[in-house]
């Protein structure tokens, strides 16, 4: 039994820290978490789980007109804005309850409060002190928004959660994830929605056919899409509005200005100048291929490091320290070739391994396979959106480099086939392969 309070001490029950916190303990290990805001972290309280509710709230709306096709004749519906954040803080309260359980229940000593580091084996969280063996940092990130005039008016992902008011006009600022949900979440609500991003193109990093196919369909469906659209100010109004100057001189008037312009690690007041703890050259913790930082007795995971800012992937990095440090006959590293993700727009993105772009970029010869159809659901709905999938084919192996799609489920659907890819399918497994008829999901195994 060393000296020391706790065998770890992580910094953060969010996703990465509630994983390690939990597993190191079912090793044997003595461990505290400190959490300053939330139990759960970003991802339970102000990311994928909230929003992922809203997203449902907004895809009631084409519902309602695709169910006049199918014979239902609905009263005008009304939508209660209040109603929705209520019954989502509700659900969020319960599962914060049950992470506390999960910790609890796993013998994790709960600290609430910010944590600082005070040397490399101990943290002080308000009045109280605390040493370890092993510190975990899990800190996570946390939203940035670029400097301007009129900066201070804007929200983020961190407050949209709790608006008091559905705005009636909402502009969006940005083209990546959150951009796009948000955007179409506002627009499913009913505001009428403007998304502004800097570049040619939103969705930067995604298949450049994936993009223009979004770039279409949310167009169709009545989204103000602005493209190399720079903000230089934003002013409020006597009205209590707001006016958006752009840099090719345009104005937009708005109730409503959501931030969506990446993330950045949260480390503010963490006390790493006490420590040997180094940052990379982009500001995030630098940790080695073991999370391990420059400091011996302090290693990192999740979002606060540079990895790719997913829930799934601070959940294995944390159960991969736990084993390496509790259990390294266990230990196996984090893969992550193959990864499978999804954008909740409406409809969704969903994509898997390889882009065109990459593949080509990495000398592959490709068979691409594509498809642009409009799912059965739309027909008796008289709604024309089509959806679209793509298969990425490497000539020389036939093995099945990268999956696309954007439409109903696409998330769901594309889950699926990431077990396919892990496995190393090839094309030929893919045609061997019966469909589920009909689905729209049968189409990646009948593309010829
Ligand atoms: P976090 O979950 O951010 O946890 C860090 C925790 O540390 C926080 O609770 C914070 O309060 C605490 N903390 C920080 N500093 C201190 C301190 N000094 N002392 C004590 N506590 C501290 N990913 C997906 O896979 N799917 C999605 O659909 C998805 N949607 C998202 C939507 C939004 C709007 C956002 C913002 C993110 C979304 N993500 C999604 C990303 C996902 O939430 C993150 O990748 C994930 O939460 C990272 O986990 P983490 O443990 O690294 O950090
Ligand atoms: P992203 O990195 O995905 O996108 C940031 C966007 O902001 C990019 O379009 C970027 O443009 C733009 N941008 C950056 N700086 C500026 C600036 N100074 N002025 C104008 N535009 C700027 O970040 P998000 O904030 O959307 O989300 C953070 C991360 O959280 C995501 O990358 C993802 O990993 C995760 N997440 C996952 C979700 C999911 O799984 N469904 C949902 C939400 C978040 P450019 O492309 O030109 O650099």
């Amino acid at each position: 039994m060393s000296d020391y309070d706790f065998d770890l001490f992580v910094i953060g029950a969010g996703s990465g820290g509630v994983r390690a916190s939990r597993m190191a303990a079912g090793f044997g290990a003595r461990v505290a978490v400190a959490e300053e805001l939330y139990l759960g972290g970003t991802c339970v309280n102000v990311g994928c789980v909230p929003k992922k509710l809203f997203a449902y709230a907004a895809h009631f709306a084409e519902d309602f007109d695709d169910a006049r096709g199918y014979g239902w004749d609905l009263e005008a519906s009304r939508f209660s804005w209040q109603r929705l954040v209520a019954n989502k803080n509700t659900e969020i309260n319960r599962l914060n309850g049950i992470y506390h359980n999960l910790l609890t229940g796993a013998g994790v000593t709960l600290v609430n409060g910010r944590a600082r580091l005070v040397d490399s084996h101990t943290v002080e969280v308000g009045d109280n002190t605390y040493t370890a063996e092993r510190i975990l940092l899990a800190t996570g990130g946390w939203p940035y928004v670029p400097d301007f005039p009129g900066r201070e008016y804007v929200i983020t992902s961190n407050e949209v959660f709790y608006l008091e008011e559905l705005p009636r006009r909402c502009v969006v600022v940005g083209g990546g994830y959150i951009a796009i949900e948000f955007a179409s979440i506002f627009h499913g609500l009913g505001c009428q929605t403007s998304l502004l991003y800097r570049g040619e193109q939103f969705l930067r990093g995604f298949d450049q056919g994936l993009r223009d196919h979004m770039v279409v369909t949310m167009q169709n469906k009545g989204l103000d899409l602005q493209f190399n659209a720079d903000v230089v100010r934003i002013d409020k109004q006597e009205d209590g509005s707001l006016q958006l100057t752009l840099k090719n001189g345009d104005t937009l008037e708005a109730d409503l200005v959501l931030y969506a312009t990446g993330r950045r690690p949260k480390l503010d007041g963490l006390g790493l100048e006490n420590t040997a703890v180094e940052l990379d050259e982009k500001g995030f913790i630098a940790v080695d291929d073991e999370y391990q930082t420059s400091d011996p007795a302090i290693f990192a995971i999740g979002d606060v490091t540079d990895t790719v800012q997913l829930t799934p992937v601070a959940l294995a990095e944390g159960m991969a320290l736990a084993r390496r440090l509790y259990r390294p006959e266990e230990y196996r590293p984090v893969d992550y070739n193959d990864l499978a993700t999804a954008v909740f727009c409406i409809p969704n993105i969903a994509t898997l391994g390889l882009t065109e772009e990459q593949a080509r970029a990495q000398g592959h010869k490709l068979d691409i396979f594509e498809s642009r159809f409009r799912p059965m659901r739309n027909t008796l709905a008289g709604n024309d959106e089509q959806s679209f999938m793509k298969l990425l084919v490497d000539q020389d192996t036939d093995r099945v480099l990268g999956v696309h799609m954007v439409g109903p489920d696409a998330g769901e659907i594309i889950q699926g086939l990431a077990v396919a890819l892990k496995a190393g399918a090839t094309k030929a497994v893919f045609d061997a392969t019966l469909g589920i008829h009909p689905t729209a999901a049968e189409e990646f195994v009948t593309m010829r």
